[in-house]
C-alpha cells in the first residue's frame, strides 16, 4: 500500500511505495515528464522488481492550474510539497503581466526551500564547448532566499526611492544621484550557516574532496564577506574532526589526509576563470544567490548545456527536484523536446531518497544512449552520425540501455 514519506527522529523515512507528487508543467512540460516517468518506472522496477514502487500523484501549477482552479498556484500544491516532502516538477511557464511573481521563486520562497542543488557533470558524448569537458564534476549549493536576488527594489523617481535615497543620503551619508533606481542586499548569518552545513553534509555523505566558498567579499565586505567568514566558522566549529582548511595543507604535506575534506574559498571573479582552466580542483561549492544563478548556467554550459542539467530545491527535508531549463513554447506538445535535465533531476530524487540502484541504472542507461548517439534533436544537431529521436522515443532508448 502507497505511503507518505515522512520524517521521524530527524531522519526521512522513505517507505517502499512512496506517495510522491509531481507538476508536469507548461509547455514542453508534459512530453518531458512522460518520458520522465516511464524511465524512473522502469528503473525501479528494474532494481526492486515488486518490492519497490513509486505512486505518483497530480498537483497543479502553471497552466493547467489555471485552467482547472482559476489560480497559477494553488494553495492545496503548496501544501501538498509541504506534506509529502519529496515531489518534482516540469518547467513553469512565468505568465506575462504586470505584478506576477515567477511560480518557481513563489514554491522556492513559501516552502523556505533555501538549497538550490545543481550537480554538473559531463555525460561522453554530449557536445561541449569545452577540451576536457570530462574535468568537471562539481555541484552548485546556491543559497536560494536572500542577497540582491531576492527583488527588494525601487524604481528611479518614484517615492519609495525617493524616501530610501533621502534615508540613505540624510542618514547615512550615501550620495545616491536622484536618478538611480535603488536595490537592497541583505545576507544574514543563520541562512549562511545553513547552506554552508548543508553543503558540508552533501561533501562528507558522497565522499568528496573539497568544498569552496565563491564571495564577492573583497567588496561586498558585510554581506558576501561575512557569507565567507560564517561559512568557514560552520566548518571550523561544527564539522571539526571532518575538514581541513586550505592554508593548513601545508602542514600535512600539501594534499588532505585521508577522509579529510578541504575547505577553501575564492572571489567569484576568478571562479568563473577557474572553472574553465582548472575544473578539477572544484567539486562541492557554496555560494550566495546571485553568483550562485551565474555560476551554475555558466558550469552547466561546459558540459553542453542547459538541456541536460538537473537541479534541486532543497530546504530541511522538504525537497523539490526540477529541470533547470524553461519550458520551450515553441516544442510545446511536438515529443521534440530533450527529456535529459529532468531525468536527472529524477536521478537526483532517487538518490535523495537513498534509491541508488535505480538512480545508478538511469544515469547508465542515459550515458549509453547518448554513446550511441540515438538522442532528441537539440543534441543530434550537434552530434556527426547521430540518430534524432523523439522524446518518448529516447524515454526508450534509455530504458533498453539500463
Ligand atoms: P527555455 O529554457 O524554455 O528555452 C531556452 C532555449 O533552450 C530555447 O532555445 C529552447 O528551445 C531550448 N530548450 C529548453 N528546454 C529544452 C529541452 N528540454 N530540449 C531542447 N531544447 C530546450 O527558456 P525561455 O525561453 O527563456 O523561457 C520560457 C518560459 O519558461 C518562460 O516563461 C520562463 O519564465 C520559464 N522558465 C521556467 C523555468 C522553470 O520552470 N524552472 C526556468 C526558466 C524559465
Amino acid at each position: 500500500m502507497a505511503e507518505k514519506v515522512c520524517v521521524k527522529d530527524g531522519k526521512l523515512i522513505i517507505p517502499d511505495n512512496p506517495i510522491i507528487p509531481f507538476i508536469e508543467g507548461d509547455g514542453t512540460g508534459p512530453d518531458i515528464w512522460r518520458a520522465t516517468r516511464r524511465v524512473v518506472d522502469a528503473a525501479v522496477k528494474k532494481a526492486y522488481g515488486d518490492r519497490r514502487s513509486i505512486e505518483w500523484k497530480e498537483i497543479l501549477a502553471g497552466e493547467k492550474a489555471f485552467h482547472h482552479t482559476g489560480e497559477w498556484l494553488p494553495k492545496e500544491t503548496v501544501d501538498a510539497i509541504r506534506e509529502y516532502i519529496i515531489a518534482i516538477k516540469g518547467p513553469l511557464t512565468t505568465p506575462v503581466g504586470g505584478g506576477f511573481r515567477s511560480i518557481n521563486v513563489t514554491l522556492r520562497q513559501e516552502l523556505d526551500l533555501y538549497a538550490c542543488v545543481r550537480p554538473v557533470k559531463w555525460i561522453p558524448g554530449v557536445p561541449s564547448p569545452v577540451v576536457h569537458p570530462e574535468l568537471v564534476d562539481v555541484v552548485v549549493f546556491r543559497e536560494n532566499t536572500e542577497d540582491i536576488y531576492v527583488g527588494i527594489e525601487w524604481l528611479a523617481g518614484s517615492q519609495e526611492a525617493e524616501k530610501a535615497r533621502g534615508f540613505l543620503n540624510d542618514s547615512m551619508g550615501c550620495d545616491i544621484p536622484e536618478d538611480a533606481g535603488i536595490g537592497i542586499k541583505y545576507i544574514s548569518k543563520a541562512a549562511s550557516e545553513r547552506i554552508m552545513r548543508k553543503a558540508l553534509k552533501y561533501a562528507i555523505e558522497n565522499g568528496r574532496k573539497s568544498v569552496t566558498i565563491v564571495h564577492k567579499g573583497n567588496i561586498m565586505k558585510y554581506t558576501e564577506g561575512s557569507f565567507k567568514n560564517w561559512c568557514y566558522a560552520v566548518a571550523t566549529e561544527e564539522f571539526k574532526e571532518k575538514i581541513v582548511n586550505e592554508e593548513e595543507l601545508q602542514t600535512y604535506g600539501g594534499s588532505a589526509p585521508e577522509g579529510k575534506i578541504v575547505v577553501k574559498d575564492r572571489i567569484a571573479d576568478n571562479m568563473f576563470q577557474q572553472l574553465l582552466l582548472r575544473p578539477s580542483e572544484y567539486d562541492v561549492i557554496v555560494t550566495p544567490n546571485l553568483n550562485g544563478d551565474y555560476l551554475s548556467d555558466a558550469a552547466a554550459a561546459q558540459v553542453g548545456g542547459l538541456g541536460m542539467a538537473p537541479g534541486a530545491n532543497i530546504g530541511d527535508f522538504v525537497a523539490l527536484f526540477e529541470a533547470t531549463h524553461g519550458s520551450a513554447p515553441k516544442y510545446a506538445g511536438q515529443d521534440r523536446a530533450n527529456p535529459g535535465s529532468l531525468i536527472l533531476s529524477a536521478v537526483m530524487m532517487l538518490e535523495y531518497m537513498g534509491w541508488k540502484e535505480a538512480a545508478s541504472l538511469i544515469t547508465e542507461g542515459l550515458a549509453k544512449a547518448v554513446s550511441k548517439k540515438t538522442v532528441t534533436h537539440d543534441l543530434a544537431r550537434q552530434m556527426e552520425g547521430a540518430k534524432e529521436v523523439k522524446t518518448s522515443e529516447f524515454a526508450e532508448v534509455i530504458i533498453t540501455c539500463m
